[in-house]
Parts: C-alpha cells; structure tokens; sequence
C-alpha cells in the first residue's frame, strides 16, 4: 500500500515491513520561477508527482506496492537564484547534512530502501555523492530518481513551436503547477527568458562537457534584462501540465518496480 509517511501513526509505522518498504523522499526548492510561476514551483511540483506516482502504480494494478510518500524537502540548493527576490537557498554541506540525517534516521527504523526524487536539478549533485556515502557506511540503497520526463515525445509535443529554451520557469514548469491550481500562476505577467551569455556560444551547456556554472542573471528577456527564467511560460496551460506530470510518473514506474524487487 502507498501512504503518506506523515500520516502513519507510531503503532502503523511498526507494522510496516520496514526492510521491504521504499521510502520515497521528494526534493524540493523554493525559488524565484519568473514573474508568472510562484517560489515554491518545485515543491509543488513534488507534491503532485509523488501523488501521482501512486496513482501511476494503482494504475499498473500495484495497490499493495510498498512504499511511503515522504514529506516534500522545501528548500535546497538554489544559489544561483539567489539574486532574485524571495529565493532561499541553503549551502551545500547544509543540505548534505540535513539528508544525511534523514536517512540515518529512516536506516535505523530499519528501512534499507530509499529512494530521492530529484524535482530540482540543483539539487542533483549532492543527492548522488550521498547515495554513495549512505551505501558504503550505512549499507542501504538509496535510489536517485528524476523528476521530469523532458525528453519524451509526449512532453516534448507539450511546448510551444519555437520556445526551444523551456526549462527552468518555463511553459513545462508552469503548466504543471497550473494543472495543480492555475490561481498560483499570473501567466500575464510572463515574459520569456534567453541564454544571453552563451549568445555566440550557444554550444556551451550550464553543466555540459564544457561547464561554465551558470548564475540565473545569465538569463535575460529580450530587452536585456536579467529574468532568470529559461524558456517562454505564455504558452502554458493546466491540460499540458496534466499531460507532463501524467508521463512523467508512468515513465518511473519500471525503475520503482526494479527497486522493489532490488536485493543485495
Ligand atoms: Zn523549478
């Protein structure tokens, strides 16, 4: 059965089988999306995905899939907004410690199992040396899943013709947290955003072969002023939103199902 970590009382919580169970532990931000999307785009976005996970495995014929829905974490690494107003970032042993702690914590419950779903791409790089540090003295297994199906051809139908930037505070994000409430969304106070520092290099990626560790500043409206956001949001819509978050959760239903019967 799929529950919610926090809804479990202590005498459920010892009927678990810990050892068998998956925690499933969504990674948030809370950082500036633009002038449309609210600050806490990627949590919202957490909460719906790991929701509709369990409807993507109810939907599989997996309603005694073991596995409980951790608490969203609400902030992470989001240097590189931290010029933007209302963007709160914590640093990056912060962060580390305060998964590590979590685990620890899960571990000596007795769960072996878990498993981070990454909706912040900040957040990436310290979910993986963790999962390698938590294997090696602790001896679980956490599982680094990604968020968003961007790459599928479902998803990708989503975007508008010519909006070849959408990433970060784009239509896919914004339609997204549309389809969880489009009040949250001002979407006539978008504007697009562009990669102006790479302009004449547009061969340079963020975190490519050739990394140059972008700052959101780098990213600017047609005018020239920094917006920070990646892509054009006026396209987006709840109903496209419904469709990325739909996708994404079917397309981690394999790598959930693999962990489940994943024995070392
Ligand atoms: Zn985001």
């Amino acid at each position: 059965m799929i529950r919610n970590y926090r809804d479990l009382t202590r005498w459920e919580m010892e009927q678990v089988d810990r050892e068998n169970t998956i925690v499933l532990i969504p990674l948030g931000a809370l950082e500036q999306h633009g002038n449309q999307a609210p600050l806490g785009t990627d949590d919202i976005i957490a909460e719906a995905m790991s929701q509709e996970i369990k409807k993507a495995l109810e939907a599989e014929g997996e309603e005694d899939f073991p596995m409980l829905l951790f608490p969203v974490i609400p902030v992470g690494l989001s240097t590189e907004h931290k010029n933007f107003c209302g963007s709160v970032t914590v640093r990056p042993d912060t962060y580390y410690h305060l998964l590590y702690d979590i685990c620890v914590s899960l571990a000596h419950h007795g769960f072996k199992k878990l498993a981070f779903l990454v909706c912040h791409g900040g957040n990436a790089p310290i979910a993986q040396v963790l999962s390698r540090e938590l294997r090696s003295e602790l001896g679980i297994a956490p599982f680094i899943l990604s968020s968003g199906a961007f790459g599928h051809p479902d998803v990708k139908a989503t975007i508008s013709k010519g909006n070849i930037w959408d990433f970060h505070g784009g239509e896919m994000e914004t339609s997204m947290v549309m389809a969880v409430d489009e009040s949250l969304v001002k979407l006539e106070l978008s504007e697009a955003g562009e990669p102006t520092a790479f302009e004449k290099t547009r061969a340079l990626k963020p975190y490519g072969p050739v990394s140059i560790g972008w700052v959101s500043e780098d990213w600017k409206t047609k005018d020239g002023s920094p917006i920070g956001i990646g892509g054009d949001p006026s396209g987006a819509s709840a109903e496209k939103g419904r469709i990325i978050l739909e996708t994404s959760a079917r397309e981690l239903v394999p790598g959930l199902l693999d962990i489940r019967d994943w024995n070392e």
